[in-house]
């Protein structure tokens, strides 16, 4: 009989959102009236810009003209896009990255995933805790962690606690990791890094021959401008660092399905021999034997967010979110709960009150309120006590909610 990779046994069977829907599902059952609004998974609600559905549509009628239809195209995606991306998201914050440097995907939970294709399976990995699930459970099926402890820990990886004591930022790890996992601005927490704290973990990196894995997909959310959109806006991270953007939470993609990888020409790593390898290649290889490109059309609509028209109309997108995020965070400050993030992000980390467990905590919004968020346990042990409210909804929703919490919640 076929084996399987049993490293799939190990996995905590995806129990956070699974067991949400299963609470929510036995409560509206057993409350057919209640009108719930759900503020938990991480998608977006409102509609693709303007501009970017001009394109497709444009695009889908050069699909039915002889002289302009595409067939399969560059595995790393179309330069006309790759070039708009460099100029507009890097060159311009004065990133040195070429159009050459720049992999477009379908999506940059895929990426996250694959980049593990290129590396070895004795590298030290650390990530934080609490942690965008796919970082860890990659991991896990590829086989670089023990099994999981009751509370979810997998054996092997090197978590870092993000907390309110340490403004969600993780301390540099005493020990050396090989492979490191930073998401900023953060998912789950709503955090934010500053041109220094990247520092430390590039310095960090390059002494210690790792590589960082920074995952900017919140990075159109930011609106301090001294805080980076880039690791590249970083001295030394060509050498020491590979970044996801996806465009999914700017321009609404979630569904549509486009993102990008940028790997430098700078970055090597060891071979089974000792020699130093160029990860670009390694890559290239990867995408071009594993993975056809994004469709034509989709590529077209995410180059139309990099016109004047989409430009403004992302924006727009994202204020909106960002003014959902202020709204929870100002009605949830007044009925004295305390909040983190929420400014240059759109989640919400709600401390519990009452010393209220995630989960408790979830279920008395739940039931009292009809609201439902994210049990902040679910994204790791040092999220106990921590709960995620998402900002992608409509203002009714948002307003509806937060009416309901400051009537019901007392602190
Ligand atoms: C939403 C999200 C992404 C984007 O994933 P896509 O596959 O591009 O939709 C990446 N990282 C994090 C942490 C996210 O929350």
């Amino acid at each position: 009989m076929a084996t399987i990779n049993d490293n799939y046994l190990k996995l905590k069977a995806g129990y956070l959102f699974p067991e949400i829907a299963r609470r929510v599902t036995a409560f509206a059952e057993a409350n057919p009236e209640a009108q719930i609004i759900k503020l938990g998974i991480g998608d977006v609600t409102e509609p693709l810009p303007d501009a970017c559905r001009a394109a497709m549509i444009q695009a889908v009628e050069d699909m039915g003209d002889r002289a302009t239809f595409k067939g399969y195209g560059p595995e790393q995606g179309y330069a006309w896009l790759r070039e708009k991306i460099a100029a507009h998201d890097f060159q311009s914050r004065g990133c040195d990255v070429d159009a050459a440097e720049i992999f477009v995907s379908d999506g940059s939970k895929c990426d996250t995933g694959n980049i593990l294709d290129i590396f070895g399976h004795n590298n030290t990995i650390a990530v934080t805790d609490p942690v965008y699930p796919v970082y860890v459970d990659t991991n896990v099926m590829a086989g670089h962690t023990g099994s999981a402890s009751d509370q979810g820990e997998f054996e092997g990886l090197i978590y870092l606690p993000i907390t309110a004591d340490n403004h969600f930022t993780a301390q540099i790890p005493a020990q050396k990791a090989d492979l490191i996992y930073l998401c900023f601005p953060n998912n789950p927490t709503g955090a934010t890094a500053t041109k220094a704290h990247l520092q430390e973990w590039v310095d960090y990196a390059r002494e210690n021959g790792s590589i960082i894995f920074f995952d900017a997909a919140y990075e159109a959310f930011i609106t301090d401008p001294d805080l980076p959109h880039s690791i590249y806006e970083i001295e030394g991270a060509r050498e020491c660092a590979i970044e996801f953007r996806s465009f999914s939470k700017n321009a609404g993609f979630t569904g549509t399905r486009c993102a990008f990888t940028v790997v430098p020409r700078s970055l090597t790593a060891k071979a089974a021999d000792g020699s130093e390898v160029d990860l670009w290649k390694l890559w290239n290889r990867r995408q071009s034997t594993k993975f056809n490109g994004v469709s034509y059309i989709v590529q077209k609509g995410a180059e139309a967010v990099y016109s004047e028209e989409g430009q403004a109309q992302t924006k727009a997108l994202v204020n909106f979110y960002l003014e959902n995020a202020k709204i929870i965070r100002e009605k949830l400050t007044a009925a004295g709960i305390q909040v983190y993030g929420g400014v240059n992000a759109p989640y919400v980390w709600v401390q519990t009150p009452n010393q209220l467990s995630s989960w408790d905590f979830f279920d008395k919004l739940l039931h009292t309120c009809n609201v439902v968020g994210t049990p902040g346990s679910g994204f790791g042990a040092a999220g106990e006590g921590y709960f995620r409210i998402s900002a992608f909804n409509s203002r009714d929703n948002v307003e509806e909610a937060m009416r309901r919490i400051t009537e019901n919640v007392s602190v």
